[in-house]
């Protein structure tokens, strides 16, 4: 006979902890019973600490979810005949003797909850209903943001305030997020740094990222992001960038998993969360989405599998970076916050690993330096002719801010332009003063005057490259802002995408360090499957050695896999070096760039739509360049 476990959620039940709770348990294989004389249960499992709950003769096992952190509770004088009593918290709450502490929060399973995500709002929502926390000054902010139209609220009891706001079912919470690039949370400020708000788990599961109060994100939650006031330049929205909240949601469930079974392993339980299904709780379009999930199964995993075997045997793309100076100082880039030799990778090198690369078999090349500014290379134009040799290489991109196109004769500008397939400008905004702020040198007008100048000399030698104009900003509502403007570029055939966070570049770039910019930390996110950057591509550095990330290891101090001098391209491809690399995600034995990198992007990610069109190593599509930046 199953044994029976009884969950008592005597004076309010939170219906999504309470389903959580109920399948991790199910799964272990007891049977669950909800709010029912627990005397002969195998295990009592009291949700939010509540006060009402005592058995004074029960004597089997306890755990009690101390997730509100409301009440103090001498859980050994509640249950003073049991065998074992669990406080699950994650932070320690006071344990007389006979009471053993576990670190955790709930169990959350992600199969539950995560559907398909369709974002089309990058206005940030807030759904709670309206808590009376008197003068806290996160929740004024908050009013301010969701009076003045910023922050859309769902929830009750909002009236208090002067607030129209209708309340969501759970179904309707969830679907919202997936809809939904950004939330806030606000959580009573007894509970700050003691436990998280329910947002933190469930938001990014259908990734949507949380803005919440400072000190708040106790365990590294995917997808969290610690604001010191609730402003309009702390929106986190992703806008159309639909691939960034996918990775969310892949990092989230794995982190989730995670929890859970570590949460289980606390407590002694086997659990197999393989055999997790929701069909048992969920109606008809959960029922469907499961289904879809099951059929569209396979085909992920035969995508990744191929992805993986494509890039086994060689890169699918080549940057090469061949300059490290800049003539810009962004608040968000690593450049002046690491001790970088100005150097300039050598024409002879440069030359020796596009012939390897072609030898590969060719295809893309990337220019784009990290951190560094492309068009300050003195011999660009010469590297545009080595590539021209090599008439397997068809894709040649590069990133730039564009300050020194000015230095460039129309001539070397058309040249350029008739051999790129993309040119990705990086412009800090369409006002001189935000521009200013972010990139920290004055040179707004003179970026416009280039870009037009660009385009026009692209109709002028009538070239198809694509010119993507890659606004970076704080201001989440940019594209709203300044729609006209934008439409405007995109008649004239621009591409145009708008970020407002930022990468922490291994922790270089530290979020409590930089005032105009959104940094994301990295350091909490579960990394255990291999990172896409280093499957798809290395970089060779301006000092001449080949890194296998070159997003992110800009000086080729952590994730090194040859020197150019002394290896082939190929060799360094399969290199015991690189397979360390790779398998150090599994293997959890990450370096520590890895470790606090908040650009990582699980190999689960090679599923997504984006790589179906990758077929072979030429001609990669421009939905990749979209994603991968130029
Ligand atoms: S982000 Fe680019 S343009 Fe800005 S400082 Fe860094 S390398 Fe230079
Ligand atoms: S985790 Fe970050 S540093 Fe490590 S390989 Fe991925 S992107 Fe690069």
């Amino acid at each position: 006979m199953k044994k029976t476990c009884c969950v008592m959620t005597c004076e309010y039940c939170d219906l999504d902890v309470y389903l959580n709770v109920r399948l991790f348990y199910r799964s272990v294989g007891y049977r669950v019973l909800k709010d029912r004389p627990s005397r002969n249960a195998d295990l009592l499992v009291v949700l939010r600490g509540d006060k009402e709950i005592s058995d004074r003769e029960y004597a089997g096992i306890v755990h009690a979810y101390d997730y509100v952190r409301e009440y103090k509770i001498d859980w050994k004088a509640r249950f003073p005949k049991a065998e074992k009593i669990f406080v699950i918290s994650p932070t320690p709450p006071e344990c007389p003797d006979g009471v053993t502490y576990v670190k955790g929060y709930l169990p959350v399973i992600p199969e539950l909850w995560q559907s398909p995500i369709k974002k089309k709002h990058n206005r940030p929502i807030h759904i709670s209903h309206f808590k009376p926390m008197g003068e806290d000054r996160y929740q004024q902010d908050l009013l301010k943001l969701i009076k003045s139209g910023l922050v859309r609220v769902y929830g009750k009891k909002w009236d208090r305030v002067d607030v129209k706001a209708k309340p969501l079912s759970y179904r309707q919470v969830d679907r919202m997020f997936a809809s939904s690039s950004c939330c806030y949370g606000l959580m009573y400020p007894y509970q700050r740094g003691k436990t998280l708000s329910g947002r933190m788990w469930q938001a990014p599961l259908q990734g949507c990222f949380v803005i919440s109060e400072a000190g708040t994100n106790i365990i590294g939650c995917p997808g969290v992001i610690e604001a010191s006031g609730f402003r309009v330049d702390n929106f986190t929205t992703i806008d159309d960038n639909i691939e960034k909240c996918r990775a969310l949601a892949a990092d989230a469930a794995q982190f989730w998993k995670t929890a859970t079974q570590i949460l289980a392993d606390e407590l002694k339980l086997k659990i197999s969360l393989k055999s997790v299904s929701n069909r048992r709780i969920f109606g008809p379009r959960r029922l469907l989405s499961a289904i879809r999930q099951t059929v569209e199964q396979p085909f992920r995993a035969l995508q990744i599998r191929r992805m993986l075997k494509l890039t086994d045997r060689r890169p699918l793309y080549l940057i090469v970076e061949t300059v490290n100076t800049c003539n810009a100082r962004c608040v968000f880039c690593c450049y002046g916050k690491t001790k970088l030799k100005p150097q300039v990778l050598p024409l002879d090198i440069f030359e020796k690993v596009i012939r390897e690369y072609s030898e590969m078999g060719g295809g893309a090349v990337s220019l784009t330096p990290v951190p560094g500014e492309v068009l300050l290379d003195p011999h660009l134009i010469k590297r545009y002719e080595i590539l021209a040799k090599y008439k397997n290489i068809d894709q040649v991109s590069f990133t730039t801010n564009g300050i020194a196109f000015e230095k460039y004769s129309d001539e070397e500008l058309k040249y350029i332009l008739k051999s790129s397939f993309m040119i990705q400008v990086s412009i800090g905004g369409l006002d001189r003063e935000g521009y200013k702020n972010l990139y920290q040198v004055d040179q707004f007008e003179n970026v416009l005057n280039s870009v037009s100048r660009l385009l026009s000399l692209k109709r002028s030698v009538g070239s198809d490259v694509h010119i993507h104009l890659s606004f970076r900003t704080n201001n989440p509502n940019f594209e709203d802002i300044h729609r006209e403007q934008l439409e405007a570029y995109k008649r004239q055939g621009c591409l145009v995408s708008h970020i407002s966070w930022y990468g922490n570049f291994g922790g270089i770039v530290k979020s409590g360090e930089v005032k105009n910019a959104q940094i994301i930390d990295g350091s909490g996110l579960a990394k255990n499957e291999t990172c896409v950057y280093p499957l798809l591509a290395p970089s060779v550095l301006p000092n001449s050695l080949i890194t296998n990330c070159g997003c992110v290891d800009v000086n080729g101090d952590s994730l090194i896999i040859g020197d150019t001098h002394h290896n082939s391209l190929r060799d360094c491809w399969s290199s015991k070096e690189r397979k360390k690399i790779l398998d150090s995600f599994r293997q959890g034995t990450l370096v520590d760039l890895c470790r606090q990198c908040s650009m990582y992007r699980p190999s689960a990610h090679l599923a997504e739509p984006v790589y179906k069109n990758i077929q072979s190593y030429q001609k990669l599509p421009l939905e990749f360049y979209m994603l991968y930046g130029g």
